[in-house]
C-alpha cells in the first residue's frame, strides 16, 4: 500500500509529453437502453464473501515512466448507423409503445476497457453488463490470479497477450486497444492505480469510494489533469432512470419545496478477514462502502451541497469484524436551502436500502433505492379527499452499461464526464467531516457552495 507521500512522488514521475490527441465522433444517442425488469433484487455492494481463488496482491511501481504511445483511434461512425432502425408498427396506438431499437456501435468503433481486479463486482456485474453496452468493450484484464484470468479471458474473448499481472500493470501503456482503465480494486488501492494508469496514458474510470482520503482524491485529480486524461468516478446511481426521475421531480418542484430527506443503506456483512474490514484497504467501514450511496444520491437529487454535518459512530464491542473499521454511522446534514437530511448506514443489520423525500405537498419514496435491479419509485399527494399514492413503472436499464457508455461517449466526443473526480473528492470531504463530528462530539461546518451541481459535468445524453 502506498502512503500519500509515495503517491505525490508518483505524480512527479509523470511524463512531460502527455498524449493530447482527442477523437470527435458524431453519435446521437437515442433514449435509454430498456432492459427486462428483473424481479429478484440484487444488493449493491454485496457483503464480502470468501473467494476460492487466492487474493491478487498488487505490486508497487518501479522506475521512471517512459514516453507515452498514442491511443489507437476508434473507427469513424457513419452518421446513419446512429439512428434507430424503424420497424413495422404492431401495437395499437392506445398501448404502451416500444422503445426505439438500440443503436450500438460496431466492435471496432467501441472504446476499449482494461478491467483491473477480477473480484465480485467485475465478474458478477461489469463483465456481463458489457454485453448490454453500446459503446464499450473489454480488451484487457489485470489480475494477480493467472488461472482465473485465463478462464475469464476465454469467456469474454480477451487476447492472451492482453492479460497482465499487477507487476506488469504499467505495460498497459503499450496496448493501443486500451483507452480506458476501469479500477475495481479495494478502495485503498484506487489512488495508486489511478495515478499509474493516467501516467500510462489511459483515461480512468474508478469505482466508488474514490479513495481513502481527501489528499489521495486530490492527487488522483492532479495526476489525470497532468497527463491530460479523463477521470470519472463510477457512481452508477447517477446513470439510471429512477433516481434521475426523482431529481427531475425535485428540480420541477412537483411537490413544492423539499423539507427533509431520510436515507438508509445497510446490510449484514460477514467474513472479518475480507479487505472491507481492513482500515488500510477499505478506508473505513459502512460509511465509505454503503453509506456513501445515501450521501451521494442526496447530493445528486438535490443538486446542492451540505454546509453542516453531525455524525455518530458505533461498533458492537467485541465483534471481530469491527476491530479496525466502524459498524454503523448515523448522520445529519444541513443544506443552505433549508433542507435537512437524516441518514443511517450499517454493516450489522438486515439489508435495507431506501430513502424518502418529504416536500410541501407530497412525498417521494425510493424503496429499494440503491440495488443493481428492482428499484421502486412511489409518490404521494392529496387528490380531493383521497391521498393518491402512485407507483411509477419505469423501464429498467443496466446501471453499469449505462455508466460505461457515458464515459465512452466522453472519450469519443472529448466531453467532461458527469461524475468527474471532483464529485468523488466532495463526498470524501463530507465523509471526513462526519467522522470528525463523531470524534469531537460537535457539528462540523463545511464551505457553503451556492452553485447548483457544482462538481458535475454536463448531463449525460441518456438523460
Ligand atoms: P472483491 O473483494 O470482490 O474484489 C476485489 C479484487 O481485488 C479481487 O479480485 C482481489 O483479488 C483483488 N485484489 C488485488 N489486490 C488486493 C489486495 N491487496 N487485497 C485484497 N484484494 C486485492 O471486491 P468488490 O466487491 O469487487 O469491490 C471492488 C471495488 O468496487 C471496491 O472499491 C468497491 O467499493 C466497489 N464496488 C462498487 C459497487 C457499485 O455498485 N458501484 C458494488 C460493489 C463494489
Amino acid at each position: 500500500m502506498k502512503s500519500i507521500d509515495n503517491l505525490f512522488s508518483l505524480l512527479d514521475q509523470s511524463p512531460s509529453s502527455a498524449v493530447s490527441r482527442q477523437q470527435f465522433l458524431k453519435t446521437a444517442s437515442r433514449g435509454l437502453v430498456v432492459g427486462a425488469v428483473g424481479s429478484s433484487l440484487i444488493g449493491c455492494d454485496k457483503k464480502p464473501e470468501t473467494t476460492a481463488s487466492a487474493p491478487e496482491v498488487a505490486s508497487t511501481p518501479s522506475g521512471p515512466v517512459p514516453k507515452l504511445p498514442a491511443l489507437s483511434p476508434p473507427a469513424e461512425v457513419p452518421a446513419d448507423s446512429t439512428k434507430p432502425i424503424e420497424l413495422e408498427q404492431i401495437k395499437a396506438k392506445t398501448e404502451q409503445q416500444e422503445a426505439p431499437t438500440p443503436t450500438p456501435l460496431s466492435p471496432d468503433q467501441r472504446v476499449g476497457y482494461a478491467l483491473v481486479g477480477l473480484g465480485h463486482l467485475t465478474l458478477d456485474e461489469i463483465l456481463p453488463a458489457l454485453s448490454m453496452s453500446k459503446k464499450s468493450k473489454v480488451v484487457a484484464l489485470v489480475s494477480g490470479s493467472p488461472e482465473k484470468m485465463q478462464k475469464v479471458a476465454a469467456q469474454y474473448g480477451v487476447k492472451k497477450e492482453s492479460c497482465y499481472s499487477y507487476a506488469d500493470y504499467d505495460k498497459l501503456r503499450d496496448n493501443k486497444e486500451v483507452q480506458v482503465i476501469y479500477i475495481v480494486l479495494p478502495n485503498g488501492m484506487h489512488a495508486e492505480y489511478t495515478i499509474r494508469g493516467a501516467q500510462a496514458g489511459k483515461h480512468i474510470l474508478c469505482e466508488k469510494p474514490m479513495a481513502n482520503t481527501v489528499q489521495e482524491c486530490q492527487a488522483m485529480i492532479d495526476a489525470c489533469k497532468k497527463a491530460d486524461r479523463k477521470l470519472m468516478i463510477a457512481y452508477r446511481i447517477q446513470y439510471e432512470p429512477h433516481n434521475r426521475m426523482v431529481r427531475e421531480m425535485i428540480k420541477e418542484e412537483k411537490f413544492g419545496k423539499v423539507k427533509s430527506i431520510m436515507a438508509n443503506n445497510g446490510q449484514n456483512s460477514d467474513n472479518p478477514k475480507h479487505w472491507r474490514f481492513n482500515k488500510a484497504l477499505a478506508g473505513g467501514g459502512s460509511l465509505p462502502d454503503v453509506g456513501l450511496y445515501c450521501l451521494n444520491t442526496i447530493r445528486y437529487i438535490l443538486g446542492e451541497e451540505p454546509n453542516e454535518v453531525v455524525g455518530y459512530v458505533h461498533s458492537t464491542p467485541g465483534d471481530p469484524r469491527f476491530k479496525e473499521v466502524e459498524e454503523q454511522v448515523n448522520w445529519l446534514m444541513k443544506f443552505p436551502s433549508g433542507v435537512q437530511t437524516s441518514c443511517a448506514t450499517s454493516y450489522g443489520h438486515h439489508d435495507d436500502k431506501n430513502y424518502k423525500v418529504l416536500a410541501d405537498t407530497g412525498w417521494i419514496k425510493m424503496d429499494p433505492a440503491f440495488p443493481y435491479k428492482g428499484l421502486q419509485l412511489e409518490t404521494s399527494q392529496a387528490q380531493g379527499k383521497e391521498n393518491q399514492v402512485i407507483q411509477h413503472k419505469i423501464g429498467e436499464i443496466n446501471h453499469f452499461a449505462s455508466e460505461m457508455d457515458h464515459f465512452s461517449e466522453c472519450v469519443l466526443e472529448n466531453k467532461a464526464p458527469f461524475t468527474p473526480g471532483e464529485e468523488g473528492l466532495q463526498d470524501q470531504k463530507i465523509m471526513e467531516a462526519i467522522y470528525q463530528s463523531a470524534r469531537e462530539g460537535r457539528p462540523v461546518k463545511l464551505a457553503t457552495i451556492e452553485k447548483k451541481d457544482a462538481f458535475r459535468g454536463p448531463e449525460p445524453k441518456q438523460a
